[in-house]
């Protein structure tokens, strides 16, 4: 039920110690269309793309969301956005693109798992829904 999973909630289903489908696709247990890979963080096409081109970057170290960052992840949270512009690049999308961090129940976020969209290869509607 994903509107329980509020920002710092934590349903049955989901404890502490339970992987979300982004571990999964870290550990190579299930398979992901991969385009970039460092130490610190994976990228790969999101399965159902809202755009010609929709990656999602993630930090390898698990962090549930936006709301649970602190001061020491600034260097890996600087690194994501570094890594998403290179991603941009790399896929030609020189007319412009979106990066977007849902976050909690309001911000639609779905895998508890801190993730960068990145959006482009058309003309992408402001504001978002
Ligand atoms: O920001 P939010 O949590 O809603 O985004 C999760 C994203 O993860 C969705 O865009 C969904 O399509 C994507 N996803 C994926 N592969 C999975 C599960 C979810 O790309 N196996």
């Amino acid at each position: 039920d994903e509107v329980c999973h509020g920002v710092g909630d934590r349903s049955e289903e989901e404890s502490a110690d339970e992987m979300t489908i982004f571990k999964k696709i870290i550990d190579k247990e299930i398979p992901a269309d991969i385009v970039y890979e460092d130490d610190q963080c994976l990228a790969f096409r999101d399965v159902n793309p809202q755009a010609p081109v929709h990656v999602l970057v993630i930090p390898k170290r698990e962090i549930r969301s936006l709301a649970d960052v602190v001061e020491t992840d600034r260097e890996l949270l600087g690194h994501l956005l570094v890594v998403a512009s290179r991603i941009a690049a790399k896929l030609h999308l020189h007319d412009g693109y979106r990066t977007v961090i849902n976050c909690g129940a309001h911000g639609g976020q779905t895998v508890h798992h801190l993730h960068i969209h990145l959006l482009g290869g058309r003309n992408l509607d402001w504001p978002p829904g």
